[in-house]
């Protein structure tokens, strides 16, 4: 435990510009463990690979957290007691540990070049070997070390890791792990460009930051134990380890840029709801030990439980995604809807004059994702082509005959509503009326109708709430058009 025993975890991103699923959910974790224990969650933003500096970056970050509802306690922008959380702004920090490191030997400086350890890795390649640092050296004596530094010669500073034995840690999702030190590297801790690398930084920060447990992506289990002999070296206590698989599109398959199903950013655009998408994120590799399914984030902070973590890869599903979304618009407050709703009515209807409170009404139980809205509503601007045979429907009871006679029903009916009464109680009672009248079904005046007005056999509401939402000169020109339809079928 850290400091007064408290639990201290981190998310500890580079900023690259985009906040990838299984990133996202790394944070998520770390965010609902924190809170669980009553602890700190603090946000370190890991940017010391300045080739990889993307501008704004740092910013998608803070927006996706705070978006997502994952206030940290400690970070860059709100402080705290162990700042900085930027590592750039903490670069002067690390080269006196590494000097500690190489005054006890457990680091070495080295001044091979680029060109040496590319014909190294290449003879080494050559032989069938992996290539792994030779310790070349750390044979310097402590003279020529100090020649060459005081020629001012580019090098930088290795871990000095042990060729045998083996090096054991107990991770809380993978349990006990062993590895053979021969297979460690003597990985560089600080960079010719006096940058420390993020496998020191980590573990600096991570000490200072009196980190209790590290969470992060399972493709750092392999080189934990080097991070633990640095601790070692230091003296100082291990933090807990809590590594995660990663998330996958299917158990063979990664979610990839490509595809544009890997970060963040792509179901935002794509109109998934946050509340939907952290709600499934926390179930993709975790489970609440009974078959709920929906949570707020208070309620996830309730049930978690690092043990209920899985090994497996985490299989990210869409459709399901997908599901939960419905459901999250299917129970979301009118009003929030709407405002959501109108930018993507607007892509296909903006200056239609449509009624977008009633077409939200009708939409709402209809929306799965708001990207398929633009084309579930398309109709309402513009009429699509259709087939003549859209008009036979076995169990209405239509064909283009029945139809003909139908639409020259509505018509008359239609034209003798006053604009001013153009509403879905009043088209209700006077075609109802006429229908009754003219003793054919219900779905035989009806079908055809909407099909004349929609020009297509699924629309989000029936005949009435399309003409109303059309408005009457529309409806009587799309009818009229449905019937000229009708005839030139006739004809032919
Ligand atoms: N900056 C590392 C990354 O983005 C963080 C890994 C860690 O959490 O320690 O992968």
């Amino acid at each position: 435990m850290g400091m007064n025993g408290e639990v201290r975890t981190r998310f500890a991103p580079s900023p690259t510009g985009f906040m990838h699923l299984g990133g996202l959910r790394t944070a998520l974790y770390n965010y609902l463990f924190a809170r669980k224990m009553g602890g700190k969650f603090i946000l370190r933003i890991e940017d010391t690979d300045q080739e990889r500096y993307v501008e704004g970056a740092t910013e998608v970050i803070y927006d996706t957290l705070r978006g997502c509802g994952m206030q940290w306690d400690e970070g860059p922008d709100v402080g705290g007691p162990v700042g900085p959380y930027i590592q750039s702004e903490r670069k002067d920090m690390y080269l006196p540990y590494a000097k500690q490191l190489v005054k006890t030997g457990h680091a070495y400086y080295c001044f091979c070049t680029e060109c040496e350890l590319r014909q190294r890795r290449e003879a080494a390649e050559k032989r069938g070997e992996v290539f792994k640092y030779d310790k070349h050296c750390l044979s310097l004596t402590p003279e020529e070390v100090q020649a060459k530094l005081d020629a001012g010669t580019p090098y930088v500073i290795r871990q000095n890791a042990p060729t045998e034995g083996t090096t054991s840690y107990h991770d809380l999702v993978y349990g006990d792990m062993t590895f053979p030190n021969d297979t460690l590297d003597d990985m560089v801790l600080i960079k010719a460009d006096g940058m420390p690398t993020y496998n020191f930084a980590n573990v600096i920060d991570d000490h200072l930051m009196g980190i209790t447990h590290v969470m992060r992506g399972a493709e750092y289990l392999s080189s934990t134990p080097k991070y633990n002999l640095l601790y070692e070296a230091f003296g100082w206590e291990v933090p807990q380890y809590v590594h995660l698989p990663s998330v996958m599109r299917d158990s063979h398959h990664k979610l990839s840029k490509r595809d544009g199903d890997a970060y963040y950013s792509d179901y935002v655009e794509k109109g998934y709801l946050t509340e939907a998408l952290i709600n499934y994120l926390a179930l993709v590799g975790w489970n609440p030990g009974d078959d709920r399914e929906f949570f707020t984030m208070d309620e996830l902070v309730d049930v978690f439980d690092v043990a209920r973590l899985n090994k497996a890869p985490g299989i990210f599903d869409v459709d399901k995604l997908t599901w939960f979304n419905a459901e999250y618009i299917r129970r979301m407050d009118f009003d929030r809807y709407l405002a959501m709703v109108t930018p993507w009515f607007d892509r296909v209807l903006a200056g239609k004059g449509i009624d977008y409170t009633r077409l939200a009404q009708l939409m709402q139980e209809r929306t799965e994702v708001f990207n398929r809205v633009p084309d579930m509503v398309a109709f309402l601007g513009k009429l699509p082509e259709y087939d003549v045979d859209l008009y036979t429907h076995k169990k209405m009871k239509t064909n283009p005959e029945v139809a003909t006679t139908a639409l020259e029903l509505c018509l008359p009916v239609l034209e003798n509503i006053p604009e001013d009464a153009w509403s879905e109680a009043n088209l209700h009672d006077r075609l109802m009326e006429k229908i009754q009248e003219s003793g054919m079904k219900n779905g035989q005046v009806l079908w055809p109708l909407r099909i004349a007005i929609s020009g297509q056999a699924s629309t989000p509401g029936g005949a009435m709430e399309i003409a109303y939402l059309l408005g009457k000169d529309e409806t009587l020109r799309r009818i009229r058009e449905g019937m000229k339809l009708l005839e030139s079928a006739r004809e032919a």
